[in-house]
């Protein structure tokens, strides 16, 4: 009785920034190489020249969204799409969603452009089309805004000293410090935002956040880092320790002077010094992606001018690619016999169309392969042409024909295209 439960201990230092000496000269070199070597990328003009503090905010907020799981050379041509077509909140909230869903086709995780529009509505209808200006109030009033795009948009739009955490600046930040632990466990991304939080630059926030991530996008990618080239090399424990090798033969766990400390690889996979700079960061291992089989048939008819058209059906408004347009489709049990997918896809497309469909009909056309972030999704494709008018039955969801031109122009996935 009577003793004091002990404090937890702060974590070693070579895993933290305690010197404000090197913290500063950190954010020089590292601002210094921005400025020299930075992308010229249109949110970033828009976050310069934009006078309007809503517009600013937005603009940056559209290119967050986009960049989300995306690469910067993809993102381009659909950022300036958009920021043409809808230049702020407001022309954004009144679009529909079957507009937002057709300039987003192809960009992938589609629910972000939906997701994107019902903020935009809710900041004009319910903050009379301001924007907040904090990251904190960000994250809180708009849906679909988590913690890094919060932070993005309060340091780059609004200038708020708020640092911020992607994939890009873990794996800096995990080299820079040697962490080792799993990154994406809780412990260590908690220490990663206190370290963004304790490096960003209070006079150029937002500078200062692209250019970490910039960093890590450029020079310290995951699998060839270009250690060399690196403004901030003399800052960067990794690039230290490849240099002089593996300390006097002491286990891992020790390297910090700390036992078990939280954020050293594990003991049981140590510092490998064939991988250099790359040991870090380290992840646990991914879930394998799901398999799903999807039969799918290409319906076609002789449009009034002649020309060939499509059926496209839509998908529900929530789930997987919620609400953009497809073939019609039908997910398939996994290992069922040919013979029992094309019957089971006949008497699909027969409710579709009140009239019987025989199952030798379908022409089988081959199978199309496509992974989504989880899912490694089969197509089985098949083709049906039809005679005379059709009329579609009591469908279950909305339908149209369309010619190939139009179905290029509609929201359809990069998925169907392949189809
Ligand atoms: Fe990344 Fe190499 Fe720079 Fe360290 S020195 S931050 S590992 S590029």
């Amino acid at each position: 009785a009577g003793v004091p439960a002990a404090a937890p201990a702060p974590p070693p230092a070579r895993h933290l920034f305690s010197d404000p000496a090197e913290v500063e000269a950190l954010r020089g070199n590292l601002l210094a190489w921005y400025d020299r070597c930075k992308r010229d990328l249109p949110w970033r003009a828009l976050a310069a020249t934009e006078p309007d503090a809503d517009r600013r905010g937005y603009a940056v907020w559209v290119s967050e969204i986009m960049l989300q799981q995306t690469q910067v050379a993809t993102v381009i041509d659909y950022y300036k799409r958009w920021m043409q077509k809808w230049p702020t909140l407001q022309a954004l909230a009144e679009a529909s969603l079957e507009e937002v869903n057709e300039l987003w086709a192809g960009l992938g995780y589609y629910s972000r452009g939906k997701r994107l529009q019902e903020a935009a509505r809710k900041v004009v209808s319910e903050l009379a089309g301001r924007m907040p200006r904090t990251a904190e109030d960000l994250q809180k009033l708009l849906p679909g805004v988590g913690r890094y795009t919060a932070g993005a948009i309060a340091s780059i739009s609004y200038g708020q000293a708020t640092g911020v955490v992607d994939g890009n600046v873990i794996r800096v930040l995990c080299r820079l410090r040697c962490i080792g632990a799993d990154s994406s466990s809780p412990a260590v991304i908690d220490r990663l935002w206190d370290t963004a939080n304790v490096l960003v630059d209070s006079s150029r926030p937002g500078d200062f956040n692209q250019a970490l991530m910039e960093l890590g996008a450029t020079v310290c990618v995951p699998k060839a880092p270009l250690c060399g080239e690196c403004p901030v090399k003399q800052h960067c424990q990794a690039w230290r320790r490849k240099l002089f090798g593996k300390p006097p033969p002491v286990p891992d766990v020790e390297d910090c002077g700390v036992g078990d400390c939280p954020l050293c690889p594990p003991a049981t996979e140590p510092w490998d010094s064939s991988l250099g700079v790359t040991n870090f960061p380290r992840k646990a291992a991914k879930k394998p992606p799901r398999a799903m089989r999807t039969a799918t048939c290409v319906l076609e008819r002789r449009g009034c001018h002649g020309a060939p058209e499509y059926l496209i059906v839509q998908r529900p408004s929530s789930g997987l690619l919620a609400g953009l347009w497809e073939f019609p489709s039908l997910p398939l049990a996994q290992d069922l016999q040919e013979k029992k997918e094309r019957e089971e896809l006949a008497d699909h497309l027969q409710a579709w169309m009140g009239r019987p469909v025989a199952a030798k009909g379908l022409q089988f056309i081959g199978e199309v392969i496509h992974i989504f972030s989880h899912i490694h999704q089969t197509y089985v494709v098949y083709s049906l042409h039809l005679d005379g008018d059709v009329t579609l039955g009591p469908a279950l969801s909305p339908s149209r024909w369309v010619t190939e031109d139009e179905f290029h122009a509609s929201a359809v996935s990069t998925a169907m295209k392949k189809v």
